[in-house]
């Protein structure tokens, strides 16, 4: 059987990644950081999601000797210069806070112009091979920042962004189902390009 390990203690994400790969790679088992010796993670200090995936993806093969995978995350804002990008989840200083991120940026958009609130989220997802192969790939999702918090699904900013896909209807990605949310997702989409190249690595 191949195990792979997601440098995650995320339930949700592991099993995320339990179901994509398994598409690609039947039988594979993968393993998250509560199921491994603890060690020192990494700082992220890396200045874009690619490179604080790859940081934290070459520490988990080097520690664990398996085939192994991380992820970074963020939202990029146009009328601010692609922030909070890598701050997403401290923007609002410690401890960290999704209620107090949103409020934050809610604010700091107060005088931007409904066309002016364009925005993404983006993902990076890094695979480092014990052997030294790497490779990371990149999703995103392409949308915009609304006036208001709406919607009790998802996490994060999902509360107060609407996806091009949905700007008809004006649903936030917290209002959306998962599976539609996995269908449109930086996440969904990152993973579901790498899950056939991890594939080709085990085989
Ligand atoms: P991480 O890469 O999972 O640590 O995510 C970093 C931060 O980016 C999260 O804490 C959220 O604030 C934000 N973020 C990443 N992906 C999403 C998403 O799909 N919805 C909402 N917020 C997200």
């Amino acid at each position: 059987m191949s195990r792979v390990f997601l440098a995650s203690r995320n339930a949700k994400k592991l099993a995320e990644m339990q179901r994509i790969l398994a598409e690609h790679v039947p039988g594979v088992e993968v393993v998250g950081l509560d199921d491994v010796p603890a060690y020192d993670e990494p700082v992220e200090d890396e200045p874009d999601f690619a490179g604080n995936a790859l940081l934290k993806a070459r520490a988990g093969a080097r520690v664990t000797g398996l085939p192994s995978l991380a992820d970074d995350s963020g939202l990029c804002v146009d009328a601010l210069n692609g922030m909070p990008g890598v701050l997403s989840a401290r923007w609002s200083g410690p401890p960290k806070s999704d209620v107090r991120n949103n409020a934050l940026l809610l604010a700091q958009l107060s005088d931007v112009p409904d066309e002016r609130r364009g925005a993404h989220f983006a993902c990076a997802v890094a695979l480092v091979h014990p052997d030294g192969r790497e490779l990371v790939v990149e999703g995103r999702m392409d949308g915009r920042i609304i006036r208001e918090v709406r919607g009790d699904g998802g996490f994060g900013y999902d509360v107060v962004f609407v996806a091009d896909e949905h700007t008809d209807e004006g649903l936030t990605s917290a209002e959306l189902d998962p599976a539609e949310k996995d269908r449109i997702s930086h996440r969904g989409r990152a993973l579901r390009e790498l899950a056939p190249q991890v594939a080709g690595l085990l085989a």
